[in-house]
């Protein structure tokens, strides 16, 4: 593991042993942290100081000259460079303490954690309620509506069918309920071939196995990070030659972005083959003044905890065809036929959303607009925050679409780009700031070792090159301006001494 470079703080921070204690309380006065790492001839941190450790030296004994070396003897309290946040607040409440430096392999001080920081940890994407969540579930309470079902799901359904422009949805119990449900509803069966964006979350591609069929992973393209075209056709032309034409095409929208829809339909409607577009981060995204979500034969969304809009947990599956929804509404119940006994004639799920939960759902669409102009708004903040600096490139937002950056993401460039970002992330973390690297690519999963995959362009493996270097940031829409000034100054301060580890 590379070394960390100092903090600014951390550098600030450091003194000699030799330092008298007249000048530790000027010095501990002027940089007003409380706080002093001081540090033997090889750097190597020997001590904490404190204001306390200083006034009770100074009332013990007053001899002129004394220095720091000169304190009663106290090893200091620190941590490694890898260590997590949890980690370091342990030990704070262990030794009752407020500060822990970071040390490097060597000993030496490179950073220093305040408990302050860590009272507040700040999620990458948490949920946000509006105002008129509370009122739609009371109404569920009052009216007993606490089963599966009920008025609110109703209403979801066509409030989401409207908001996207598309003709019938139907409420699940998740995301990855609504693609099980789209890929049996486009006719996959054990065996078939689907072809699957590489870069995405597992949840877009576990169904197909749960059908019994056989993905085959698609690479990135650099302009959009979506499904690369020309991997595409690629995939297409294997598939000819080897007789596994696919039963569907899963089109991903990563991160808020959507895919290029005139590239990639046009594709895979000259190839015969129907698309389910897994719109689970895409919820209130635009392509070419559509939404995103509508493209598809079927469309996606997602409710999770952690996406633009969440009902806690669920999904809705999305189409202009009536009769696939009904069908969808009917295998999320059991595939019950319509008699009293509960008659079956084939095999069903329970995947329903309940209707207290749709009420969440119904309250938080009423703000899916401010969301998305808020998470904008944390994107512009890092943009213009790093505007200029050499190395970092943002996911790009092609012309003609709208993306919610529902994550901002980017990436690092250049020499040890990889341990660079990994050391941010490290940075981040030790002061209870959550970040990731972009997902993992579904074809370096071990799960999927044996899928056949498509890059962009042969040897150009551009997904496998954003999992690298690629890194998402806290983004969530009810991030304060404290919270977000605390992120971008981490994150300057881990940018800048990555790019000094570099050169050097
Ligand atoms: C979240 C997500 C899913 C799965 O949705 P769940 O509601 O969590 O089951 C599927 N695909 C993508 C791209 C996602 O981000």
């Amino acid at each position: 593991m590379p070394t960390d470079a100092a903090s600014p703080l951390a550098m600030r921070l450091r003194v000699p042993l030799s330092l008298t204690w007249k000048d530790a309380v000027q010095r501990m006065d002027r940089e007003g942290e409380g706080i002093l790492l001081a540090v033997d001839g090889q750097g190597a941190l020997r001590r904490t100081v404190t204001d306390g450790d200083l006034r009770r030296a100074l009332l013990a004994s007053a001899a002129p000259g004394s220095t720091l070396a000169d304190l009663p003897s106290n090893p200091p309290i620190s941590v490694g460079e890898d260590a997590d946040a949890t980690a370091v607040r342990q030990l704070m409440e262990q030794h009752r303490i407020s500060h822990v430096p970071v040390v490097d392999a060597q000993g030496r001080p490179v950073d220093l954690i305040h408990s302050r920081e860590l009272a507040g940890r700040i999620w990458l994407s948490s949920p946000h309620l509006g105002e008129e969540e509370t009122v739609f579930v009371e109404e569920a309470f009052r009216t007993n509506w606490i089963a599966p079902l009920g008025p609110h799901v109703d209403g979801f359904e066509r409030e989401v069918a409207a908001f996207t422009g598309v003709g019938h949805a139907a409420a699940l119990s998740s995301g990855t309920a609504a693609i099980h449900l789209g890929l049996l509803l486009l006719g996959v069966q054990p065996g078939d071939t689907v072809f699957c964006s590489s870069l995405t979350f597992v949840g877009s591609c576990n169904p197909i196995l749960y059908c019994g069929a056989r993905p085959v992973f698609i690479d990135s393209e650099p302009g959009s990070w979506n499904m690369s075209p020309a991997a595409l056709e690629r995939a297409f032309e294997w598939a000819r030659r080897e007789n596994r034409m696919p039963r569907c095409v899963v089109l991903v929208n990563l991160y808020g972005q959507s895919a290029d829809m005139d590239a990639l339909l046009p594709i895979c409607r000259r190839h015969g083959v129907p698309v389910l577009e897994d719109a689970a981060e895409s919820l209130g995204a635009r392509y070419k003044d559509r939404a995103s979500g509508s493209f598809g034969d079927v469309g996606v969304f997602s409710f999770n905890g952690n996406k633009i809009i969440t009902t806690s947990g669920g999904g809705m599956l999305v189409s202009d065809d009536a009769a696939l929804i009904a069908r969808a509404r009917k295998l999320a119940t059991q595939a019950r036929e319509p008699a009293a006994h509960y008659e079956h004639r084939e095999v069903g799920f329970n995947y329903r959303m309940s209707n207290v939960l749709a009420g969440i759902g119904r309250g938080q669409l009423k703000v899916l607009p401010q969301r998305v102009q808020r998470r904008r708004e944390v994107f512009e903040t890092y943009r213009q925050a790093f505007e200029g600096v050499d190395g970092l490139a943002w996911m790009p937002e092609p012309a003609g679409s709208l993306s919610t950056r529902w994550l901002t993401c980017g990436v690092l460039h250049g020499p040890g780009a990889q341990a660079r970002r990994d050391a941010v992330l490290r940075r981040l973390e030790r002061h209870a700031i959550e970040a990731r690297p972009v997902w993992k690519p579904m074809h370096l999963q071990p799960l999927y070792a044996q899928a056949p995959y498509f890059e962009h362009e042969p040897g150009t493996d551009v997904s496998a090159g954003l999992f690298e270097a690629g890194l998402c940031l806290p983004s969530g829409s009810n991030l304060s301006a404290a919270q977000l000034d605390r992120v971008v100054d981490h994150l300057r301060h881990a940018l800048a001494a990555g790019a000094s580890d570099a050169l050097a």
